[in-house]
């Protein structure tokens, strides 16, 4: 590779922040963090273990008290300065991002950056917000309800969108004053170091964050049972975040999940056609469908099935795949060779459940694709019960159901574990209200799919967790309430009265 080779990274930080200072791990070991386009290295960055976690706490601790009791406005304008920040720095976060996960260039720039930069901007306008009430109790008492910082909150970040997530749980737990300890996936931790320059170069005090690079088994998970952390917020797999609600028990800290989806998608029968398509196959291949929200379920009323297929599948077929980099690119590889050969197996399981592969199903053909973890826009026709119609996949890889009835669509909709984001179709007002309700889902997009805004709560039911992240309902998520109690002018109750 050439020197001036875009792909090329340089002075990109790899330590980890501990009390304001970027330093090694205690143990001095390294974790290579690759680019899934090449499989070339892009660094090596300080692997943080139990230890570190602990020094990380220690100094979350330390902070916490001069940070909660800063002027909120003051903690806003930090997060806003912040903001501005990212916004100077768009074109080389968004380059980082497309490099270190996969993501093509023209998303990161379009989605990733800006939307990290509103998230710290709304949580930095809502940090002087938060009020607290007062309660009609018994005569002759005042009851006033604060809201108050939980103290140190536990962060674990998932590889998928690295920065945004990490903007939608330090914005509302920085803004609320906690201090914070968080942990980028070790497979994608360069953009949430970022984050952290970004943080100490505006002037958040030394401890407020602290960035702990590290494997999920050793100090994510000593993350989840640390008996000082307060809170753990974490999005992933259901299977880790059971894992994080067992350890959590150790000081049974509050927990967040943010965790999988199978999201349903249904086109009722009078969709507009063109756009419910388009609609759709953003759904579910953006960002190569490594998204908890994907919609990743299509379902389709049998009377338009035909001609939905055959654009879906058309459209499937030209989604230009490439370097992630080149801004024609829309599609990139999927974020690590595991994960795609985890996607891969999908496809097997698929055909032994005789379901019918409409296109992709395979790595694309030509050099291009040689060193890359591509999987081609892949869709599958099955049955409701289908493993492939009910496993999380996490890739581009949609499943493809049918109905007659909207009781019948509403019963495969509601038909997995999950309940996360759900899309659908149609020009009948009522229906779309009726339906919407109907939805076992924490979320509903109608004639749209996948819209997220920082003001507007996002998270899940049933097996895609609880709590929710953004909007108001996330300040409460990282508070918790003092309820005060005055004798304004209440006699002495009569019991023990002398
Ligand atoms: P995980 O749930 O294992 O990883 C998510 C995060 O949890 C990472 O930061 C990981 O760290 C960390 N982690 C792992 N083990 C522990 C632990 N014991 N305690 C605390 N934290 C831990 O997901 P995978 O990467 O293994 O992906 C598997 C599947 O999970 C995907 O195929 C997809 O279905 C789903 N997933 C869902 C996501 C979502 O947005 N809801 C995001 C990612 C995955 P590290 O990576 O360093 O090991």
């Amino acid at each position: 590779m050439a020197l001036d080779d875009p792909h090329i990274l340089k002075n990109i930080q790899t330590k980890l922040l501990i009390g304001g200072e970027w330093v090694d791990g205690v143990e001095g070991t390294t974790i290579a963090v690759e680019n899934p386009y090449d499989g070339s290295k892009i660094a090596d960055v300080a692997e943080a273990t139990a230890a570190d976690v602990d020094r990380a706490v220690e100094a979350a601790e330390k902070a916490f008290p001069a940070w909660r009791a800063l002027a909120a406005h003051e903690r806003g304008r930090l997060l806003l300065k912040l903001a501005d920040r990212i916004e100077d720095e768009a074109a080389e976060l968004a380059r980082l991002e497309a490099i270190d996960t996969g993501h093509p260039i023209r998303d990161c720039l379009a989605l990733d950056v800006p939307r990290t930069a509103l998230c710290f901007r709304y949580f930095g306008g809502m940090a002087d917000k938060l009020e607290g009430s007062v309660i009609p109790v018994d005569a002759g008492f005042l009851n006033y309800v604060e809201r108050e910082p939980i103290g140190v909150v536990g962060a674990i970040v998932p590889w998928n969108f690295p920065l945004m997530f990490t903007s939608w749980k330090m914005g509302p737990a920085l803004a609320a004053g906690n201090t914070v300890v968080i942990k980028p996936s070790e497979i994608t931790p360069l953009s949430t170091l970022r984050i952290g320059e970004l943080m100490m170069e505006v002037g958040f005090p030394a401890g407020v964050v602290n960035i702990v690079t590290g494997y999920g088994n050793t100090a994510g998970q000593r993350i989840a049972e640390h008996p000082r952390i307060g809170k753990v917020a974490f999005t992933g797999s259901t299977a880790t975040g059971r894992r994080v609600v067992e350890a959590s028990a150790s000081n049974l800290k509050k927990v967040q999940l943010e965790l999988g989806g199978k999201g349903p998608n249904i086109l009722f029968e009078d969709a507009n056609i063109p756009a419910a398509v388009g609609g759709s196959a953003f759904a579910i291949f953006h960002n190569q469908g490594q998204a908890c929200i994907a919609g990743s379920r299509l379902i389709v009323h049998e009377s338009i099935a035909d001609e939905v297929l055959e654009r879906f599948t058309a459209l499937a077929k030209s989604i230009r795949l490439g370097d992630p980099l080149d801004p024609e690119t829309e599609m990139g590889p999927l974020t690590s060779r595991l994960h795609q050969q985890r996607v891969l197996s999908f496809v097997e399981v698929a055909k032994g459940e005789g379901g019918q592969i409409m296109t992709g199903g395979k790595t694309p053909d030509g050099e291009a694709f040689a060193k890359g973890c591509f999987i081609e826009p892949t869709i599958v026709r099955a049955k409701p019960g289908d493993r492939v119609a009910q496993e999380e996949v996490f890739g581009p890889f949609v499943t493809v159901l049918t109905f007659k009835t909207e009781e019948e669509a509403l019963a495969i909709a509601n038909g997995t574990d999950y309940g996360l984001g759900a899309g659908l179709w149609t020009q009948n007002l009522t229906r779309a209200h009726r339906f919407a309700k109907q939805l076992r889902a924490g979320m509903v997009w109608i004639n749209s799919y996948k819209r997220v805004h920082p003001a507007s709560p996002f998270g899940g039911v049933g097996q895609s967790g609880y709590g929710r992240e953004m909007g108001f309902e996330a300040m409460r998520e990282y508070t918790q309430s003092k309820s005060v109690w005055i004798n304004v002018d209440a006699q002495t109750p009569p019991f023990y009265r002398r």
